[in-house]
């Protein structure tokens, strides 16, 4: 029996603030073990935490990217659990009253259309601690406590492991645009939980779910809901019933594992933390980081196709990172051609950016030289051919493209003179093709360019040269 999944995602998302959430302490990634701790995060009796202002703003600015309304008052409070990486054994989080609530996001779909995800709410939290286990010992790293985190509770509106993968890809998108956070899933800045179950078809109610936990990357998201949709699948046809839990997806093995049964709230006794006071904000407060919002991808895309007519396809892929486009709009400023620079960044620099898995700004081509090199093709100075190879020489030297062009003399050929006797020398060599091309075999057309091109080492005119190949062989 076919069954149709639900799922919902709940995303933690690390944001990129200068201190920790209740204390001054440094929010750095990577420095050494209980270096970045204080009182405060360490947990200690009797300290008193102090909510930080940019927290508040990351979380506007994230909750009015993501179209939510946003609570003039929200609530912090206490969940409480014992766990080794939280000394004060409660974690400050929102329960009832989160800052954010109702949003959504649309995510296109692959057959071309796109599809609204309802996001339920954003609350704000600090992270707990990061226990490192060795052969022989385990110790505790809690730099990590007081990381500012806003967790991202998504509605159960998917409906496969592809649109599971879609909605991060594309909330991450959105985040990065909105610059909350570097959304960087191999540090865990962005993780996600899965929880998926299964049901007999659309109209039927939701059935039992289980929590996949923490898991960090894309594929892994669409694998792990891929290898529950099975599991459960399996259960169920064999006349079983999904328990209620919490399991462990594992990245090499591609397969979950029960970690816990599942906690409901109530286990957490929260109430309202008594050591803060209700987080009271203004309109003017929330207009006013409306207004710095930057221009997000859905808007992007759509200007991308109206004003600089690309198809589609480009505009969804330049947009799909705010650095794509800005580097792409800066090119135009130095050449308007925008297919033409759509084309070299998705082709050429594209390649050097997965090659050194590298930011596109870092890929060793400025957005100026970029467009010179399309400006220098349009111009007729050079051939599309020799481009890939100019290409190249930037990318080696990082010289200018038209100076390259003199110095390695790669400017195309478009004297007839020169062009003609080169054209003339391949039609001798080649009479059996040249008495065939005359009785009108068309396909040798591309033979004759080919060899022609060849003889030029690339540099004819390939419009110069058709001319006079049409007009010599008759
Ligand atoms: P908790 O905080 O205990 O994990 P929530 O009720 O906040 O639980 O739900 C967490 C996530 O689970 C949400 O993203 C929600 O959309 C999703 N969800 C809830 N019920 C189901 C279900 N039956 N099947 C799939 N996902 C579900
Ligand atoms: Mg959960
Ligand atoms: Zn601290």
């Amino acid at each position: 029996m076919k069954y149709e999944p639900v799922i919902g995602l709940e995303v933690h998302v690390q944001m990129d603030t200068q201190s920790k959430i209740f204390c001054g302490c440094s929010n750095k990634f990577g420095s050494e073990p209980n270096t970045n701790v204080c009182p405060v995060c360490l947990g200690m009796p009797g300290v008193l935490p102090v909510l930080n202002e940019k927290v508040v703003d990351f979380t506007v600015k994230a909750g009015l990217a993501l179209n939510c309304e946003i609570r003039e008052r929200s609530v912090f409070a206490r969940k409480n659990y014992f766990y080794p990486d939280l000394p004060k054994a409660y974690q400050i989080s929102q329960y009832e009253l989160p800052i954010c609530e109702n949003g959504y996001i649309d995510i296109e779909l692959e057959d071309g259309t796109s599809k609204r995800i309802g996001i339920t709410r954003i609350h704000i939290e600090e992270d707990a601690g990061k226990l490192m286990h060795s052969a022989d010992s385990s110790g505790a790293d809690l730099n990590r406590t007081g990381t500012p985190l806003m967790e991202i509770v998504s509605e159960p509106d998917i409906r496969s492991a592809e649109e599971a993968k879609a909605y991060v890809q594309k909330l991450r998108t959105i985040l990065k645009y909105a610059e909350v956070s570097d959304c960087n899933m191999e540090e865990g800045s962005m993780r996600c939980d899965v929880n998926l179950s299964l049901r007999e078809n659309s109209d039927a109610p939701f059935g039992t779910r289980a929590e996949i936990k923490n898991v960090n990357s894309f594929k892994s998201v669409e694998r792990a809901a891929k290898y529950e949709e099975k599991r459960q699948a399996k259960i169920l046809n064999d006349g079983g019933k999904v328990v209620q839990e919490t399991r462990l997806f594992n990245a090499d093995t591609g397969v979950t594992t029960s970690m816990r049964g599942k906690e409901d709230a109530h286990d957490y006794r929260y109430f309202p933390d008594p050591d803060l006071v209700p987080l009271v904000i203004t309109k003017e407060y929330i207009n006013d980081i409306n207004e710095k919002l930057p221009e997000l991808p859905d808007a992007r895309k759509k200007r991308f196709i109206d004003e600089y007519s690309l198809p589609a396809y480009d505009a969804a892929f330049l947009t799909s990172e705010k650095t794509y486009a800005d580097f792409f709009e800066k090119a135009l400023k130095t050449h308007n051609n925008p297919k033409g620079v759509s084309n070299l960044i998705m082709s050429e620099l594209m390649r050097q950016v997965n090659d050194k898995q590298c930011e596109i700004n870092d890929a060793g081509c400025s957005a100026e030289n970029l467009a010179e090199i399309v400006k220098l093709i349009d111009k007729g100075t050079i051939s599309g051919n020799i481009s890939k190879k100019l290409f190249e020489e930037v990318i080696a030297t990082g010289e200018k493209p038209s100076v390259i062009v003199e110095k390695k003399g790669m400017a195309q050929n478009s004297d007839e003179g020169e062009l003609e006797s080169i054209v003339q020398k391949v039609i001798d060599a080649n009479p059996d093709e040249t008495e065939r091309f005359r009785a009108g075999d068309k396909k040798l057309q591309g033979f004759f360019m080919g060899q022609i091109m060849r003889e030029s080492k690339g540099k004819a005119n390939p419009g110069v040269v058709s001319q006079l190949l049409n007009k010599l062989i008759k």
